[in-house]
């Protein structure tokens, strides 16, 4: 199955995502279980837990379709001691919010190192922040976006997920989300599905498609190896249609939230149907 939606707003309750998801056609969502520009929210209430689920059940979408997303102002690799405590704090509650929302993942951006530490050192700090995350919380995965690179932020080589990976403790609840406009504009080309067919071998090799748990499917209005993060709605930036025909088609893909993070979500019911269809057409 493929599972195609897009982050949706959870203004007014956490429970009003699976009914703005649900009304723009989409059998996957993303949503912020707190408010994403602020430290700190108020606990999340059992009535609200409630309605939350009963809202999913009812509009059928279960944990695999769900993609939360944390808060921006996280760092997980933070240099300083004091912020980077912060970020683990904000980062375990969210974790546990997840938790409560009977949720499997928690998407987020790896970290920057602010020209304060290396690279090498930055992704250690993530990893020992991800082990300190797992610690924290029973059951939920953390899924690493790669990032297009911009500023001193990491994740933009498919080497840096990988090298987080590599030091986190349980592989069990460990995944990566991969944005396809991070993933273009930070320089790997996804414009011909040969060049998608390349692309995903070298993620295969360096990472490996058993931790893809979601996919963000954004178009590029910057360009090629730009690293500069700017999306386009599908059809209308750098990449191109044949990207995504070629993700709908490949059963790599199935069972995962994909997830549109496109700039006019007037159109996404309309990209949402375009997706569905290249699926059909496949079959
Ligand atoms: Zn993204
Ligand atoms: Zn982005």
């Amino acid at each position: 199955m493929k599972y195609i939606g897009a982050h949706v707003s959870a203004a007014g309750g956490v429970f009003n995502a699976p009914v703005n998801a649900a009304a723009i056609g989409a059998s996957a969502f993303a949503l912020f279980t707190k408010n994403q520009k602020r430290w700190h929210a108020s606990a999340l209430t059992e009535k609200v837990i409630e309605q939350f689920k009963v809202n999913c059940q009812q509009y059928n979408y279960t944990a695999s379709q769900i993609l939360p997303h944390d808060s921006y102002l996280i760092n997980l690799g933070h240099p300083e001691t004091e912020k980077l405590e912060k970020s683990r704090a904000a980062f375990c509650d969210e974790m546990l919010r997840c938790e409560q929302l009977g949720l499997c993942y928690l998407n987020f951006h790896p970290g920057s190192h602010l020209k304060q530490l290396s690279e090498n050192d930055c992704l250690a700090r993530v990893a020992e922040s991800i082990n300190m995350a797992l610690e924290c919380s029973n059951s939920v995965t953390a899924v690493i976006e790669n990032t297009a690179g911009q500023g001193t932020n990491l994740g933009y080589r498919f080497e840096h997920l990988a090298q987080i990976i590599a030091q986190v403790e349980d592989k069990s609840r460990i995944g990566v989300c991969l944005d396809t406009c991070h993933t273009f504009v930070s320089g790997y080309d996804l414009r011909t599905s040969g060049e998608c067919e390349a692309t995903f071998a070298e993620f295969n090799k360096v990472v490996g498609f058993k931790y893809l748990k979601g996919m963000h499917l954004n178009d590029s209005k910057t360009k090629y190896g730009s690293k500069i993060d700017r999306h386009a709605p599908l059809g209308a930036g750098e990449i191109g249609w044949e990207c995504f025909k070629y993700i709908m088609i490949d059963s790599r893909f199935d069972n995962i939230p994909l997830i549109l993070e496109t700039t006019d979500s007037q159109l996404w019911p309309q990209e949402i149907a375009a997706l569905k269809e290249f699926v059909k057409e496949a079959k």
